[in-house]
């Protein structure tokens, strides 16, 4: 179930060319979602986010990848997540370009071979080519599950999910900001 309106003025472009969707899911052992997308048809600027009807509490997701099978486990991603994956030394902050989205492990972690992939074509330097093709190579390997690989997902509105039953849910305290004296 989809709605969507047309002809919404874009916040980059300014042209009457952006279409607002909605989209409600239910989703297993998370409850209804509501998936929100904006897309320009002129400019193609595009952002996405996801919310959960009922309230969640701040949590910190921790899934390790084991097998093959492991990449149809779904991921609900919202955009003030922060997925961590200290093994690969990367990790996706939120940010005004973050974005919400509901996927799975095979998606996450094809998003980090595009982003490491683009680090590789934009460097001249050898040894950040190396790395990169180190990482794609042991991205492989965790797809192909011959290499274990721990997710952290931490998510202070609690709008994440990685639905299985081995994933390490706890809650996270809300962030409290101390003054330094
Ligand atoms: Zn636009």
């Amino acid at each position: 179930m989809a709605d969507a309106i047309k002809g919404e003025i874009c916040p980059v472009c300014f042209e009457k060319k952006l279409v607002l969707m909605e989209e409600e899911m239910d989703i297993p052992f998370f409850g209804k979602t509501f998936l929100f997308s904006m897309k320009c048809d002129g400019c193609g600027f595009h952002k996405s986010d996801i919310e959960a009807e009922e309230m969640k509490d701040p949590c910190r997701l921790t899934f390790t990848i084991e097998k093959e099978a492991d990449m149809n486990v779904r991921v609900v991603k919202s955009s003030e997540a922060t997925i961590k994956v200290s093994q690969l030394k990367m990790s996706v902050t939120p940010g005004p370009a973050s974005e919400g989205y509901i996927s799975n492990i095979e998606g996450i972690l094809t998003r980090f071979e595009k982003v490491i992939e683009g680090e590789r074509d934009a460097s001249e330097e050898d040894d950040v080519k190396t790395t990169a093709k180190n990482l794609l190579k042991k991205i492989r390997k965790v797809k192909w599950g011959e290499m274990p690989l721990k997710i952290v997902i931490e998510d202070p509105s609690g709008n994440s999910a990685i639905i299985s039953e081995r994933t390490i849910v706890e809650k996270l305290k809300a962030e409290k900001k101390t003054k330094k004296k």
